[in-house]
C-alpha cells in the first residue's frame, strides 16, 4: 500500500467510509542469544517454532486486555519463526485488522509495537540457577532483571526461560519508555507469565500491573518505596521472626499474669480472713465451730467474703465495723467489780495483744490498750502479784 493509498483510505474512514480491512507483516517477538529482551523472557531454542506457528488464528488485541471483547482489533492469520540475522530469530506475524481503531492506528502509523502473550505449557526456569523460578519448592531466589555474580564470578541478568509455551495472543502496545523507568512493568509482564506456571496456586507475590502493591508493601515494611525484592523479604522474615517471638512473649505474659492473679487474690482472701477474724473478736460475729471446736465459717462469713469479691475489701470492712456487736467473748472490763475471784485475760496479762475488745474501749477512753490494761489490773488489785514485767 503507497501512502497515497494510505491517506486516502484514511480519509474515506474519517469521513464515515467504509473501514477496509487490513493485514500488516510484524516481527512480534524477536530473541538474541546473550541479550536480554525488555522482560527478561527467554524460550527455548528448540521450542521456538513451534511457539511461532502456535499463534496462527489467535486475537489481536490492544495492551493485552484478554478479559476485554471490545480490546479486540482483527486476527493473527499467519505466524512464522524466522532469521534475523545476526544470531536473532524472530516470530514475523500477519495480522488482519478490522476493528476501526486498530485500522486507523496502522494506517497512521501509530500501530507499530507489539508484544505477545503466551501460555507456558512447560516449566519456567530461572537462568541463573537452572531451578524453577516458582516451583513447588517456592521461589527460587532471583528475579527476572537481577544482576547476579555466577559461581565463577560471573555477572549474568537473570532472566526466565519458558521451556515450552504456546501463542495466546498478540497486541498492539504503546512505545515503551526509557528502559531504565520501565523495569518493573517489565519483570511485572515476565512474572505474570512466570506465575502463570503454577497452575491455579495462588502467586506468591503480587502480579502484573501491582508494582504500585509492591512500592505499598515496601512502604508498609518502613522500607523506602524502591527497596530491592531482598530487602522486603529480609523485612518480612524479620517481622515473622518478631511475630513468632512475641506469640512466646504473650504466653510468658499470661503466665506470669496468672501467676499474679492468685498472689493477689490469696493476698485478699488473707486480708478478709484477718477482717472477719477481728469480727468475730469483736463479738460483731458469732463464730461457728464444728463438733472438735475448730472454727468453720458460717452463712454470714461466707456472705462477706462474697461481698468482699463483689465490693472490694474497704467497703466491706466499713460495712462489717457497722455490724452490732452480739456475741462478745472477749471478758468485759466490768466484770470485775467485788468479784473476788476475778477472771483473768486468757492471753496471760500485758504481753498478749490487746483483744479487739480492749482496742474498742481503749480508743473509747482516749489511752493506749497498754494503759488500759494496767489500769484495770490495777482496778483488780493484782498489779503487784502478777505484772513481773513492771
Ligand atoms: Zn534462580
Amino acid at each position: 500500500m503507497s501512502e497515497a493509498e494510505r491517506a486516502g483510505v484514511l480519509a474515506e474512514m474519517r469521513q464515515g467510509g467504509l473501514v477496509p480491512k487490513l493485514a500488516v507483516d510484524a516481527v512480534v517477538f524477536r530473541q538474541e542469544d546473550g541479550v536480554s529482551n525488555r522482560n527478561f523472557v527467554r524460550f527455548k531454542d528448540s521450542k521456538l517454532g513451534k511457539l511461532a506457528r502456535s499463534f496462527k488464528g489467535v486475537p489481536f488485541l490492544r495492551d493485552h486486555r484478554q478479559w476485554d471483547l471490545t480490546a479486540r482489533g482483527g486476527t493473527v492469520v499467519g505466524s512464522e519463526l524466522v532469521d534475523l540475522g545476526g544470531g536473532a530469530k524472530g516470530i514475523r506475524q500477519t495480522i488482519e485488522l478490522v476493528a476501526d481503531w486498530a485500522v486507523e492506528m496502522a494506517l497512521d502509523g501509530r500501530l507499530d509495537r507489539f508484544s505477545i502473550g503466551w501460555n507456558p505449557t512447560g516449566p519456567a526456569l530461572c537462568t541463573a540457577c537452572g531451578k524453577e523460578m516458582f516451583g513447588a519448592d517456592g521461589w527460587c531466589g532471583h528475579w527476572p532483571g537481577d544482576v547476579v555474580e555466577m559461581k565463577n564470578g560471573d555477572e549474568t541478568t537473570v532472566e526466565v526461560l519458558f521451556t515450552d509455551a504456546e501463542g495466546i495472543e498478540t497486541s498492539g502496545v504503546a512505545v515503551p519508555a526509557v528502559r531504565g523507568t520501565e523495569v518493573e512493568d517489565m519483570r511485572s509482564a515476565a512474572m505474570r507469565a512466570a506465575l502463570s506456571t503454577l497452575g491455579g496456586a495462588r502467586p506468591p507475590r503480587p502480579l502484573a500491573k501491582d508494582t504500585s502493591m509492591l512500592e505499598q508493601i515496601a512502604l508498609a515494611l518502613g522500607l523506602a518505596a524502591d527497596a530491592p525484592e531482598k530487602d522486603i523479604l529480609a523485612a518480612v522474615s524479620r517481622l515473622r521472626a518478631e511475630e513468632a517471638a512475641h506469640v512466646t512473649t504473650k504466653a510468658e505474659l499470661a503466665a506470669a499474669q496468672a501467676r499474679a492473679a492468685a498472689v493477689e487474690a490469696e493476698r485478699d482472701e488473707q486480708r478478709v480472713s484477718t477482717m472477719l477474724d477481728r469480727a468475730v473478736e469483736e463479738g460483731r460475729i458469732r463464730p461457728e465451730r464444728d463438733a472438735k471446736g475448730a472454727r468453720i465459717a458460717g452463712k454470714l462469713e461466707l456472705a462477706i467474703r462474697d461481698m468482699a469479691k463483689k465490693l472490694g475489701l474497704a467497703a466491706t470492712e466499713e460495712w462489717v465495723k457497722g455490724l452490732p456487736v452480739i456475741a462478745p467473748i472477749a471478758p468485759r472490763l466490768d466484770s470485775g467489780g467485788g468479784d473476788p475471784t476475778p477472771r483473768r485475760e486468757p492471753a496471760g496479762g500485758t504481753d498478749a495483744e490487746p483483744t479487739a475488745l480492749e482496742l474498742k474501749y481503749a480508743r473509747q477512753l482516749g489511752v493506749t490498750p497498754d494503759v488500759l490494761r494496767k489500769t484495770k489490773t490495777l482496778m483488780l488489785g493484782q498489779a503487784a502479784d502478777d505484772d513481773k514485767d513492771e
